[in-house]
């Protein structure tokens, strides 16, 4: 392994001018949290830009993580010399050796962002350029579209040679924004609208609402892997589990059958926004998408959001179901949301429910019956668990 170190840019960042510090300094946090078991590998955060030291650390392994790294543009595995242009082309040269296979054309990519430096980009383009010429047999060079690209910077701390550029995964570091609680069901939808949110810079907290026994072992534990693939791309999540089965049981007893998706909807909400109150949130997620089904038309929206003026983010408002099969897809959570362990709302799902309910007739429905003191209860008796990468994952036998 030539490359000594990884050199990270932040796009978007950059523009984001007085804010930059806490930025920089909530990337570095995120990026160190999610490398603790990646070895000895020192982060030098600057302005602009940031270098991780490999030392003995893996450049695969860190390349596969940095990857889902949110407030990352792109990033390079980078040999770092002296502004010597002698040690330049010696490591130019190793570097497109190390690269090189027969029948290979290339070109150098130079930039001077140290202008008291004596070679200026062009002239660095051409000097480059020859030596690899003249010590590769065979090379050929190609300026539109070369197997090997070697990217060149000058810059006050040194000159900096690379052949790779990834691209990163764009958005806001983690937590710069706030935090937010997701309402997360075992389905396609709520991971999908965690990971937008995480995108933007939102920290997420879940919540989930767990029917036992009407919903199994199986079904938490499903919840509980969903979460486990988002901590890549923010480190480790708090996930509550609310027992919800009284509560849904009483609205059964005591709402009529095609309020009662409206109702249970509402109590959700009621709760999570408890639980955000509890833990400092500053909003609440679904993965909610209009017209999917009777409770996302707007008529619900508008009957369930009644129960809180807090903010109700829904990312995937606007998506189509394919283009959010994709985003799972991508993210890793596609296969586990597949998993045909029942969901606390599909079990107690009407036959038909409402789909256009109105906010006075559910409100009459629900004044029939004192839900606050099982609200209460629900809270308190919530469960939160914190999962990180490490977390168990729990293997079931099938018994026939
Ligand atoms: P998903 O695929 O996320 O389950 P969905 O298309 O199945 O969504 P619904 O079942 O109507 O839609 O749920 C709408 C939203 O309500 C979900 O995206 C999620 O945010 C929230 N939600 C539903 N069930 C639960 C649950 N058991 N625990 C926590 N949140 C839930
Ligand atoms: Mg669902």
């Amino acid at each position: 392994m030539i490359y000594d170190r990884v050199l990270i840019r932040y796009g978007e960042l950059s523009t984001k001018g007085r804010n930059r510090n806490v930025f920089v300094t909530k990337l570095k946090k995120n990026i160190k949290d999610i490398m603790k078991n990646e070895g000895n590998i020192q982060i030098q955060a600057g302005r602009d830009r940031m270098y991780l030291l490999l030392n003995d650390a893996s450049y695969e392994r860190i390349k596969e993580k940095l990857s889902n790294v949110f407030g990352i543009q792109s990033f390079s595995p980078v040999v770092r010399t002296e502004k010597n242009i002698e040690k330049v082309k010696e490591a130019a040269l190793t570097l497109v050796k190390a690269n090189f296979s027969p029948g290979n054309t290339f070109k150098i990519n130079a930039r001077r962002s140290d202008k008291t430096f004596e070679i200026d980009s062009q002239e660095m383009n051409s000097v480059l350029g020859a030596h690899i010429l003249k010590n590769i047999d065979g090379i050929k060079v190609d300026v539109k579209h070369p197997d090997i690209e070697l990217l060149v910077e000058v810059r006050k701390e040194g000159v900096f040679l690379s052949c790779e550029w990834v691209k990163g995964a764009g958005g806001l570091p983690a937590g710069v924004s706030g935090k937010a609680m997701l309402l997360l069901s075992g389905g396609i939808d709520s991971p999908v609208a965690g990971y937008m949110m995480m995108k933007r810079g939102v920290e997420i907290e879940a919540v989930h609402f767990f029917s036992p026994p009407y919903t199994s072992e199986r079904a938490k534990q499903k919840v509980i892997d969903l979460a486990k693939k988002l901590t890549s791309f923010g480190g480790t999540i708090k996930l509550h589990i609310v027992p919800f089965t009284e509560i849904q049981q009483k609205i059964h007893e005591t709402v009529p059958a095609n309020y009662t998706m409206t109702s249970t909807r509402r109590f959700m909400l009621t709760i999570a926004d408890e639980i955000r109150k509890k833990n400092g949130g500053l909003a609440l997620v679904t993965g909610e998408s209009l017209g999917q089904v009777a409770s996302q038309t707007m008529e619900s929206m508008l009957a369930i959001n009644d129960v809180t003026s807090t903010p109700v983010l829904r990312p995937l408002i606007a998506m189509d179901k394919l283009e959010i099969i994709e985003i799972s897809r991508k993210i890793g959570t596609h296969d586990i949301s597949i998993l045909p362990y029942e969901d606390c709302c599909t079990i107690f799902t009407p036959p038909s429910p409402k789909t256009k309910p109105k906010l006075e007739r559910v409100e009459h429905y629900e004044s029939f019956f004192d839900f606050e003191p099982y609200v209460r209860e629900a809270v308190e008796k919530t469960e939160t668990l914190l999962i990180s990468e490490e977390f168990e994952s729990k293997e079931f036998q099938d018994l026939f």
